[in-house]
């Protein structure tokens, strides 16, 4: 059976290859996207597929559709582009929650939340596990962002206690890939971009803070396995790679593949940059059966490589 499933930022970077992944499957696509973060080109190659359909539109307004499933995704998710307008952070993750969750519950259809390893905030527990409540300054620059995102689970969860709606919470760390932006400051795309370009590498900090990244497919096949797990299975469940790297460590492997003459330089740390970061995923292994399969080395390659075919002249 043909499903209609609406992904919400679908034009984005991870929404664009799970719409590309649920069409391959079979299902038609409604992708709802204000092209804040997402582009054309993201899905200019699904465009000409009968069963992709796109509407511009912002999600803080009410939304009317039938469909069968929605994926929420619409969020920006780098720091300089979710704190360019922290109000409309704030907003897309509680008014546009609050719009999708109206709509599955008039619909009584499965809704999926793209949530993030931010809810742990600079992480006082180290891995995290889905039962730790977080370190969050909900003042900070970071807040609209981290602090929405809590809020948008909150909703998700009274949803479901109190209209019985099928939820489906994810918690994604750093994802990279092909379709990220190259302008929209998250560290592999700088850091690629600048070891292409021979520019310096911009390292924040002494470099020794981490993170654990994980290759798109592997978070796109978590989402999937996790809208397809069993009524009554809410999460939130983590999704991510547990292969920590220092950000210093990180530069230098993309020096090294990129056979880059690039120098290390150092600057100061953003405000609230967490220290560490890598998720706990025996819930994710025991619960979805999912584990990812993509070593850093091998997705920086494919990652490398979209970025130098995108910076050709
Ligand atoms: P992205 O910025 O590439 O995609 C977000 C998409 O949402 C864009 O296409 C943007 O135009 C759209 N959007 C923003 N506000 C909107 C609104 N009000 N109405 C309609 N569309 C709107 O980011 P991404 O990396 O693809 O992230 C997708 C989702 O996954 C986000 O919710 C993000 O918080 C979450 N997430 C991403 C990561 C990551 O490392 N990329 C990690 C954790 C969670
Ligand atoms: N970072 C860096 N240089 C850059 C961009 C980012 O050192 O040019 C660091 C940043 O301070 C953070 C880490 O890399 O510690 C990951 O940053 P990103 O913005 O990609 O994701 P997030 O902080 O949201 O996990």
């Amino acid at each position: 059976m043909r499903k209609r499933i609406l992904v919400t930022g679908g034009a984005g970077f991870i929404g664009s290859h799970l719409s590309e992944r649920l069409l391959g499957e079979g299902n038609e696509v409604v992708c709802v996207d204000n092209f804040f973060t997402g582009s054309k080109e993201n899905i200019g190659h699904l465009l000409s597929n009968p069963y992709f359909e796109v509407m511009r539109h912002d999600i803080c307004f009410p939304l009317y559709l039938e469909v069968d499933e929605i994926y929420n995704l619409a969020c920006p998710a780098s720091p300089i582009h979710y704190q360019f307008d922290p109000v409309q952070t704030t907003k897309v993750n509680v008014s546009g929650s609050i719009n999708m969750l109206g709509l599955a519950k008039r619909l009584g259809i499965k809704i999926f939340q793209a949530s993030t390893s931010e809810v742990y905030g600079d992480p006082a527990e180290h891995p995290q596990r889905e039962s730790y409540w977080g370190n969050v300054n909900p003042i900070g620059p970071r807040a609209c962002y981290d602090e929405g995102k809590r809020c948008a689970e909150t909703l998700f969860f009274d949803y479901f206690r109190q209209h019985g709606i099928q939820i489906k919470v994810l918690r994604i760390f750093n994802t990279y890939g092909p379709r990220m932006l190259p302008n929209d400051g998250r560290v592999v795309s700088n850091f690629i971009i600048q070891a292409i370009n021979g520019e310096d590498i911009t390292v924040y900090g002494d470099g020794s803070h981490t993170r654990s990244f994980c290759y798109v497919d592997d978070t796109v096949e978590a989402m999937i396995r996790m809208m397809g797990s069993p009524d009554g299975f809410t999460g939130p469940v983590n999704a991510g790679n547990p292969e920590e790297v220092t950000i210093l460590s990180l530069a230098r492997k993309i020096i090294g593949i990129a056979g880059s003459r690039s120098k290390v330089v150092f600057s100061q740390l953003p405000e609230d940059d967490p220290r560490r970061r890598k998720p706990d995923i025996s819930l994710a292994r025991k619960a979805l059966g999912w584990n990812p399969g993509m070593k850093l080395d091998a997705g920086l390659e494919r990652t490398i490589a979209y970025f130098r075919s995108r910076l050709a002249p």
